[in-house]
């Protein structure tokens, strides 16, 4: 119970957010208890899921950078079993405050720590940097759940992502694993896509989602209605998608168990 797993890429634009809303949404929709907590200073977790960030009192700056519990910060969405604790513009001043405390690579472990057990998954928005929000999500959580963009040089960086989650591992957090790898925005069309697709199977072995996310215009507008894709528009390719990565990654995780 109580699994926590960061959506993590230090690229920027490769679906990150895209999936944290809409897996976690669909995996509500099936039943699990989710909460989402935004840890990217630019708040688009929070929007997507229809929440202003400039209107919540406590966020996870609260919480990590001075000491409420994260009770207070969590609020309720109008999404089926989805919680949520919200980012603020604060954020991106805070990896210097972070980096002055005591304990600061476990500030978000301890905080979740407290309500762990009240949820099936707890996923984490990352910011797209390596600095001490990253190290503190890297640090608080199970796995990793890694967007991979099909496009040119798909690949370009994945080294760097692995020596980081190895650096983690061997220095902050020693049970962290690879909860999957998600290829976005595929074009079935396009033979890039297809080869991106092999690349990246080559690389990641095993540990690849059958299910291919679609280049699919409703997970972008989605957004800016303050929903998930399922709640926008259910009959959408983006939605089918979503909702089978949901599928198989609920059948994967109860095979392990
Ligand atoms: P990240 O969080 O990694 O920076 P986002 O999830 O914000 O990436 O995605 C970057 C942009 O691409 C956003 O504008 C988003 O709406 C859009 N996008 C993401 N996935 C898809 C998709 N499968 N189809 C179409 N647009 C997408
Ligand atoms: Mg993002």
């Amino acid at each position: 119970m109580g699994k926590i797993i960061a959506v993590f890429n230090q690229k920027g634009g490769v679906g990150k957010t895209t999936t944290n809303v809409n897996l976690s949404a669909g995996l509500g929709k099936m039943g699990k208890r989710v909460l989402v907590l935004d840890l990217d200073p630019q708040g688009n977790t929070t929007s997507g899921y229809g929440i202003d960030k400039q209107e919540v009192e406590d966020t996870i700056y609260e919480v990590m950078l001075e000491d409420i519990s994260i009770r207070e910060a969590i609020i309720p969405t109008e999404f089926e079993n989805i919680d949520l604790v919200a980012s603020a513009t604060d954020l991106s001043g805070a990896e210097i405050e972070i980096a002055e405390m005591e304990n600061r690579e476990y500030l978000l472990k301890n905080a979740i720590k407290e309500v762990k057990e009240e949820y099936d998954y707890i996923f984490i928005d990352c910011p797209p940097s390596l600095g001490m929000l990253t190290i503190n999500c890297l640090t608080a959580v199970d796995s990793v759940l890694i967007p991979i963009q099909c496009e040119y040089y798909a690949l370009e960086g994945v080294s760097q992502l692995m020596q980081t989650i190895k650096l983690v591992k061997s220095r902050l957090n020693p049970n962290i694993s690879i909860q999957g790898v998600v290829l976005s925005m595929f074009d079935g069309r396009a033979n890039l896509s297809i080869q991106v697709v092999e690349e990246v199977k080559k690389y990641f072995k095993g540990s690849v989602y059958t299910t291919l996310i679609p280049r699919n215009v409703r997970l972008a507008e989605a957004p800016s209605h303050g929903m998930p894709v399922i709640y926008y528009d259910t009959k959408c390719r983006g939605t089918e998608a979503y909702l089978e990565l949901a599928e198989e990654f609920i059948d994967l995780e109860e095979d392990i168990i």
